[in-house]
């Protein structure tokens, strides 16, 4: 059912159980530790652009939405802490100096291969993006160590939460919808064609994943000295329980597969692109970097193995004029979503937000780049007919963690709602 778009995108929920064993035993350990390593946990992003929506745009107080990005700490020294921090500090300060040099990542490598990287950049399709990604050569952009900056609650909500929420469902998301008066965009008469309700199932699922990992990493407790964070059984209910959400959380569970699924997807059809010698995950740590593409390579192939592959070729299938105008429609509102992800007034929020955006369109950029791919073994290493900025991969996989996460935190609420009923 999930797994094959047809004209009426059943939502049933035929086989949950199949991707959360999979998931669970298979994807989510390597998974972690593949983002675990420097190449993948120092991500460049630029969280000071101006939204380009609207002015009224106040700045987010809340001491839970700031980014430590890796260059504020490390201005601190080791002796601004007191005594009992001054070990974590000096980890977190190792840890950036290390994003540091990632930063010069193009000074460090040799004439050939930096040539190679600029040839990689003018052949960088842009076109072909769905997403809108930072100048990485701004200076206004700075490497975040996400292992020091988890996703998590860090109490936005409230009107400024739901104007983004609204502006993306309402005004793009191809629906009549409104965060007050939610329509069902999954109903055979809503009269969306079958990709434009696989867009609302993308968004409503990274919705849903957001939802539920402040859900369970919700702080519980706090003082001077430490915060507590966990699971928060009552904030989950509250925003997936059929009775508690008029049916509406388990259609939103459902999403959150749907989009497993696509990102899934991508990641099986890329294995050829970094399966090429000359790719590397280059940090210039070079044993780890090996190690860390041999990783990478076994996940893809366990990706690879999922039996019940959704099919995107359902999707703008046909090479008529109406396919491509809806495929080009499809682009521009989904650039249009990673803009606004600069309007989210709580940096955190707005960090994972457009990292999330980045990934799903990095992992929409391959789904519909099939002929690129193809053509790939025939094509030159240097010049392959497919690329992928370092921007592109580090956000696909961290996007495709935070969902995988998301499916295995639906195993722990389930054991904590049936241990609530004993
Ligand atoms: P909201 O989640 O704000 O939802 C608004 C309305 O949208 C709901 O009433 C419902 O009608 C509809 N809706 C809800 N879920 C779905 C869904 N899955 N599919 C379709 N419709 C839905 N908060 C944090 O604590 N930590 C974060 O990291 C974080 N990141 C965020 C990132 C972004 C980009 C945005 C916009 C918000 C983020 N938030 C984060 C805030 C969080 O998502 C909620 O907006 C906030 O907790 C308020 O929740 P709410 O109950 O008012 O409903």
């Amino acid at each position: 059912c999930f797994c094959q778009v047809t004209g009426t995108l059943d939502d049933c929920a035929c086989d949950v159980e199949t991707i959360d064993r999979f998931n669970n035993k298979e994807i989510f350990p390597k998974l972690q530790k593949l983002l675990s390593s420097d190449y993948f946990r120092f991500y460049k992003v630029n969280l000071n652009n101006p939204c380009p929506f609207w002015t009224d745009h106040s700045q987010c107080g809340l001491k839970y939405c700031a980014v430590k990005p890796c260059t504020l700490v490390m201005l601190l020294d080791v002796d601004y802490f007191p005594p009992q921090y001054s070990e974590a500090a000096s980890q977190d300060i190792e840890e950036c100096e290390k994003a540091e040099k990632l930063g010069a990542v193009n000074g460090s490598l040799s004439d050939e291969t930096r040539q190679a990287l600029q040839e990689w950049k003018k052949h960088d399709d842009e076109s072909d993006r769905f997403c809108m990604l930072d100048d990485e050569d701004s200076p206004k952009s700075q490497y975040v160590d996400l292992l020091l900056n988890p996703e998590r609650f860090t109490g936005y909500k409230g009107p400024e939460a739901w104007r983004i929420w609204n502006s993306i469902y309402e005004e793009n998301c191809f629906k009549p919808y409104s965060v007050k008066r939610p329509l069902n965009p999954l109903a055979s008469n809503s009269g969306l064609c079958v990709e434009k309700r696989a867009f609302f199932r993308l968004i409503s699922g990274l919705h849903a994943s957001i939802n539920i990992h402040l859900s369970a990493r919700y702080l519980l407790d706090e003082n001077w000295f430490e915060m507590k964070w966990g699971h928060n059984v009552s904030e989950f209910q509250l925003r997936f329980d059929k009775e508690l959400t008029e049916g509406e959380g388990p259609k939103r569970l459902r999403n959150l597969y749907f989009l497993y699924l696509i990102e899934l997807r991508a990641l099986a059809k890329i294995l050829p692109y970094f399966e090429r010698p000359a790719f590397h995950l280059y940090t210039g740590q070079h044993t780890q970097d090996n190690e860390n593409k041999k990783l990478l390579l076994e996940l893809l192939h366990v990706a690879k193995s999922f039996p019940l592959h959704f099919d995107e070729t359902a999707l703008f299938a046909g090479n008529n004029k109406e396919a491509m105008k809806l495929k080009e429609d499809f682009k521009l509102t989904f650039k249009n979503i990673s803009r606004i992800m600069d309007c989210v007034e709580c940096f955190k929020c707005r960090l994972w937000g457009k990292l999330q955006t980045q990934g799903l369109g990095s992992a929409l950029k391959i789904l519909f780049s099939e002929r690129q791919i193809d053509a790939m073994p025939n094509t030159s290493n240097t010049n392959p007919s497919f690329q992928l900025s370092r921007q592109e991969i580090v956000s696909l996989f961290n996007a495709f963690g935070r969902i995988s996460t998301s499916v295995r935190e639906l195993e722990n609420f389930r054991s904590l709602l049936s241990n609530l009923k004993q």
